[in-house]
């Protein structure tokens, strides 16, 4: 245990997943603007901007929940183009078609389906994202091998995700926030304390940039890349496929 919260058994990581997710569908976007102080808009475009996608191609967002990147991939790769958001949650894809139906964006597919489990043909895609879902996914060197597949030659992968920083001062002022206060506000805000303790336990257990690139080689990968936002709070990682 730490800061006294419960450690989370494999087998049972993707029903609390799910649980956790159903819960917080719809309060989901304004919790992100006010634990993240906004600074989530940033991390994902500067994501979104790192992806080199061109008009007509074709970008598959995994565990892309509500929609956030889907939109912004939406006006790169034009008419022409394509784009997928996909998710194992049907609330939270829910969620997401209802926004960009209310921002006018029209012409996204939306998939249920489990990062495991890719239901789509070797090289089809020229891009392939999965923001703040990777450290829900119970296996992820297999989800990390089935983006691998998917991915046409040349084609990019890119995972934003929690990671971890190397200021031990804002470390301290992080583990306090994440563990104490993010509960916290869950409670008061969502009414759901539990599904935030979650959030802070599997950000801490996530693996740290260099172990996350080593399990995108891995994976088969031929280039792995990533990049520091915020101090390394947030990381960008950015794999190839030759
Ligand atoms: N990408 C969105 C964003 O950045 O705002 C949503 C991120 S949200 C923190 C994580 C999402 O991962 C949830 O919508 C959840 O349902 C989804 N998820 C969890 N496990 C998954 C899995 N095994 N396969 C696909 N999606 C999954």
């Amino acid at each position: 245990t730490h800061f006294g919260f419960k450690q989370v058994a494999t087998n049972d990581k993707q029903s609390l997943v799910r649980d956790v997710f159903n819960s917080v569908a719809g309060k989901y976007d304004l919790m992100n603007d006010i634990l993240s102080f906004g600074t989530h808009r940033l991390w994902k475009h500067y994501a979104i901007t790192s992806g080199n996608i061109k008009m007509g191609d074709k970008v598959l967002d995994i565990a892309g929940g509500t929609g956030d990147l889907t939109m912004e991939f939406t006006r790169q790769v034009g008419d022409n183009g394509q784009v997928i958001l996909s998710d194992i949650n049907t609330t939270m894809l829910h969620e997401g078609r209802k926004k960009l139906t209310n921002k006018g964006i029209f012409g996204v597919e939306f998939i249920q389906l489990n990062a495991q489990y890719l239901p789509f043909k070797n090289n089809t895609f020229d891009c392939v994202s999965i923001a703040f879902g990777l450290r829900n996914v119970t296996n992820q060197d297999q989800a990390l091998e089935e983006m691998y597949r998917i991915l046409k030659p040349s084609g990019c992968l890119l995972i934003l995700e929690f990671s971890t920083t190397n200021s031990v001062l804002l470390k301290k002022i992080y583990d306090f926030y994440s563990f104490k206060i993010i509960p916290k506000l869950g409670d008061i805000i969502a009414n759901d304390k539990t599904s935030y303790q979650y959030l802070a336990e599997s950000i801490r257990k996530h693996p740290n940039q260099k172990t996350l690139k080593n399990m995108v080689l891995n994976a088969g990968f031929d280039f792995c890349e990533y990049h520091n936002l915020s101090s390394g709070i947030v990381a960008l990682h950015k794999g190839v496929k030759v």
